[in-house]
Order: structure tokens, then C-alpha cells, then sequence
């Protein structure tokens, strides 16, 4: 059977050149770029090169950007670090819907003291700036928005939010995480401090990430040990796949047009026919400020859950919005900020392409969602029988 990927901000597939590109480093160029000869040398330029690849691709200077071992890692030290850099800025501001990898620290950080603003979203998942404004103020040390929100594809107006950050002195934090290679980003002339990518999110391999630190922002290291990355990230590189990211970079540069169209072009077919055919579908999250690749759709009166074994008896791969929590399907907490009605939250299903889906496969799945929607819904536990 074949695999329709339509997962993609889950993780995505790694791309041929990719993989060629670190190939060499995971069989025969395996010195250590620290070492002084010019085995480990070869390997430190290439270091070096995947360093200025994701500079590029952010539009950023390669001393501004260092290597870490996941995304989390990355967005934890970059909150760590802001509040690190100031003892009388001890708030937090971020919002209701980031990822667990900003949440997680950041509910531990109000565990221990430290007080934090959870801005909310409408109903369309997007931020209130007033409710920012009011929020951040002389005692926050770090303001932590997501770029775009992994579930919806919503593109948060993080520059303005930053100039508020900047204004009242806070240190500003993005998790760009999934939209990074996937919408243009430049950090030139920018108000983020921090900036947090993650490579399985780009055609890179797992567990290579990468964190951009503005010029002259203070800086302090989560993992201390060896002398890596300028003293900034202790331990041994993962050679392969930091040139693995830097090639996944080169390649979001050269791919960004078709990002912007081909993949947005598919994605708004599926979502159209996808709403048109199935009755009682809705769009969750904003129809326009979004990620070219997302499309997070409710089939209200079913369950994700059930839909999505049924794709994948056909091969479909998709995420649903609700997890399983002691036994009972919770929504997430994302469409739970969203205030979308729980009949409709339960049948959330997202959909994210890559530029690697085709035309094909679009139209396998906008053939097959529909009737597996009817046949759930005849026997849906929520009581609607038509349709
Ligand atoms: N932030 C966002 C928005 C994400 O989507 C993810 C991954 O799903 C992460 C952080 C965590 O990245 P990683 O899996 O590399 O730790």
C-alpha cells in the first residue's frame, strides 16, 4: 500500500540531497572538529558552512546561530536564558496555544514562582495585541509567541508583538519552529531576540536543531560543558546532521516560491473540496494569516480519532486534535483556546503538506474523506444520522 504523507508538521520526510550531503560524515569523514589535525579540521569547515546555510536561510550573521539537540532544547534555552539575564524581570508572557516545548517550561517556571501571562486567542486562533500590550510590562523578562501554531497553520503577528516586547524591555522569543522553510523569515531588521528552529520540521533529520541569538543579546548556556558553539552548547557535535540541516536550509531557500504556491495551490483544493463535500465541516483557524501547507478541518458529530484509523487503512497519514488522556479523548488544548465547540473540536483532523505531495495523492484523499465521513457519521456516538 502506498503512503499518502499528509503529515508533515508532525516530522517530514528527509530529503535526497539531505541525505547525500551527510552521508560522508556518518562513513568517513568521522573526526571530531574540535581536534587539531586536519581530518578533524575538514570536518570543522563543514560545520562552519551548515552554520552560514541556516544564517541564510534566516537572514541572519552565522555567529548569531547555534546548534542544539531538538527544538525543545532550543526554545528552553532561549526562556531560561532571558530570565537569566536580568534577576528584577522575573515574569513570563506567552500564549495559551504554544507547544508543549514553550508550555512545559513554562508552567514549571510558574510552579516555582515566577509569574506568567498566558495571552489568549479568538476564535480564530489569532492574538489580541491589546491583550499583549496590557500584559507585558516592566517586570517581564521574556515574551514567548509562536510563529505559526503546529496545529492550525495560524501566522501570529509576532514583529508586532516583539516591538511591544522591545518597548517595555522584555526579551523577545519565537518558536518558529513550523514555519521556518516554509514562509520567508528575516532577521535583519527584526524585534526577535531568540529564534527556534527544529530540522525534522524542514527535510533535515530529528534531533538537530538550531537556535538564533541576536548580536549582543545576552546569552546563557542550558547544557554547560566542552568549549562547542563558542562556549554557547556543550558536547560533541552531531556532525551529520548539522550539515544535514544546513543542506534542508539551502534547500527551504531554493523551494520557498513553491512553498508559497504549488503547496499552498494543493492545499486549497483539499480544503475546498474537503468543506464542500462534507456537511458540517469547518475551517479551524484564521483563513488567510496561515501556513501555506496547513489546513485543520472539523467533521463535527464524529471522532478524529475514528477517521484517522480509517485513512489509515488507506494508507492516509494526518494527525487528529484531540489525545487520549486517562482513557477519554480530550480536544487539544489549542481548539480548546480556540473555544471551538466540543462536537466539532472532537472531529478535528490537520493535514500538512510538504513539496514533496502530489497531485495525486490530493485528489486520493479529497475522493475518500467524504464517504468515510458518512459512514462515521451514521454511526456516530454524538447522535446525527444524516449525512
Ligand atoms: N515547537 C513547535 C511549534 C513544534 O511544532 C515542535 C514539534 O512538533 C516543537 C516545538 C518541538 O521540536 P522538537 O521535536 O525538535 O523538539
Amino acid at each position: 500500500m502506498k503512503t499518502v504523507y499528509l503529515d508533515n508538521n508532525a516530522t517530514s520526510r528527509i530529503s535526497p540531497e539531505v541525505l547525500e550531503a551527510m552521508m560522508p560524515f556518518l562513513r568517513d569523514l568521522y573526526g571530531n572538529p574540535s581536534s587539531m589535525h586536519l581530518f578533524g579540521g575538514q570536518v570543522r569547515k563543514n560545520i562552519d558552512r551548515a552554520r552560514q546555510q541556516v544564517a541564510n536561510l534566516l537572514g541572519a550573521d552565522e555567529d548569531e546561530i547555534i546548534f542544539t539537540g531538538c527544538g525543545t532544547e532550543s526554545d528552553n534555552t532561549a526562556i531560561l536564558s532571558a530570565l537569566a539575564a536580568d534577576s528584577c524581570r522575573q515574569h513570563i508572557v506567552t500564549t495559551r496555544v504554544e507547544h508543549p516545548a514553550v508550555l512545559g517550561p513554562c508552567k514549571k517556571l510558574e510552579k516555582d514562582g515566577h509569574t506568567v501571562k498566558w495571552l489568549s486567542v479568538d476564535a480564530r486562533g489569532m492574538l489580541d495585541l491589546d491583550e499583549a500590550r496590557r500584559a507585558i510590562g516592566d517586570c517581564t523578562g521574556v515574551t514567548s509567541v509562536m510563529y505559526a501554531n503546529n496545529e492550525t497553520g495560524v501566522i501570529f503577528p509576532v514583529e508586532e508583538v516583539g516591538a511591544i516586547a522591545k518597548n517595555a524591555g522584555s526579551f523577545f522569543h519565537v518558536d518558529a519552529i513550523q514555519a521556518v522553510g516554509k514562509i520567508p523569515l528575516n532577521m535583519r531588521n527584526s524585534t526577535i531576540d531568540y529564534l527556534s528552529l527544529s530540522g525534522h520540521k524542514l527535510h533535515a533529520p530529528k534531533g538537530i536543531a538550531a537556535l538564533y541569538i541576536r548580536k549582543g543579546t545576552k546569552f546563557s548556556p542550558l547544557i554547560i560543558g566542552g568549549h562547542q558553539e563558542m562556549g554557547r552548547r556543550g558536547g560533541t557535535e552531531n556532525v551529520a546532521s548539522i550539515v544535514g540541516l544546513g543542506a534542508a536550509c539551502e534547500l527551504a531557500r531554493k523551494y520557498m516560491e513553491q512553498e508559497l504556491t504549488d503547496v499552498k495551490r494543493l492545499r486549497d483544493k483539499l480544503e475546498r473540496a474537503l468543506l464542500a463535500a462534507a456537511p458540517d465541516a469547518r475551517l479551524n483557524g484564521h483563513p488567510e494569516m496561515r501556513l501555506p501547507n496547513t489546513s485543520n478541518i472539523s467533521f463535527e458529530y464524529v471522532e478524529g480519532e475514528a477517521i484517522l484509523l480509517r485513512l489509515n487503512e488507506l494508507g492516509i497519514c494526518a494527525s487528529s486534535g484531540s489525545a487520549c488522556t486517562s482513557g477519554s479523548l480530550e480536544p487539544s488544548h489549542v481548539l480548546r483556546a480556540m473555544g471551538i465547540p466540543y462536537t466539532a473540536a472532537h472531529g478535528s483532523i490537520r493535514f500538512s503538506l510538504s513539496r514533496y505531495t502530489t497531485e495525486e495523492e490530493i485528489d486520493f484523499v479529497i475522493e475518500h474523506v467524504p464517504p468515510i465521513i458518512k459512514l462515521l457519521r451514521q454511526i456516530s456516538p454524538f447522535g446525527r444520522k444524516t449525512a
